[in-house]
């Protein structure tokens, strides 16, 4: 698969962002600017100056269109969300090396404002998914009463559940007992 570690970076803070959402997980996890700039904190997200009621309206709403590209019913549909995002963003790409990272892009404006940064970047990175013709990998979790988005980073892109608490148990479990069955299975044709 030919995506990058720094896109793989960029898809994990996307998913964060996602599941941050009331549809996602039941209320809202970014209900105001501090609850933003925990998030901007945690997910090590660069040049942002400050936060204001506008940019984390901004963030709400880009959320919401980010969240669209996963449940696109066609490569041409996700294009489209992905370019409009994209589009509205003002990205200027440009190489830095800053806090001893390795050179890689930056495609937000310098100290672009959150909403635009995060349009730009994530929205990036969902344009390479789509370029290496890897669309499925982007996923709603099959648990019934889970709304969360997960990528799928496995190699036979097997995963079904989102990685919260529930589902990611439910995974265990699920596979646990289709261990126990296929070690009673041998056991049978043994016995
Ligand atoms: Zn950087
Ligand atoms: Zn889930």
């Amino acid at each position: 698969m030919l995506i990058t570690h720094d896109t793989e970076c960029a898809l994990s803070i996307l998913v964060e962002l996602l599941n941050t959402a009331p549809e996602a997980c039941g209320s809202e996890q970014l209900p105001d600017t501090a609850a933003l700039g925990a998030f901007v904190v945690k997910q090590e997200i660069s040049e942002i100056d400050s936060l204001t009621g506008a940019d984390l309206a901004s963030v709400q709403l880009l959320r919401g269109r980010l969240r669209e590209v996963f449940s696109a019913r066609s490569t041409e549909e996700a294009a489209e969300l992905v370019n409009a995002v994209v589009a509205a963003a003002g990205t200027t790409p440009r190489l830095t090396n800053h806090d001893h990272h390795d050179w890689h892009i930056h495609y937000f404006a310098p100290h672009a404002a959150i909403g635009d940064h995060l349009a730009a970047e994530l929205g990036m990175a969902l344009a390479f998914i789509v370029m290496a013709g890897e669309r499925e990998r982007l996923r709603r979790c099959e648990a019934p009463d889970c709304e969360r988005v997960f990528v799928d980073l496995s190699r036979n892109r097997s995963r079904r559940y989102c990685d919260s608490r529930t589902c990611g148990n439910r995974l265990h479990v699920a596979a646990y007992r289709a261990r126990q069955r296929s070690a009673e299975a041998e056991a049978v044709a043994a016995g």
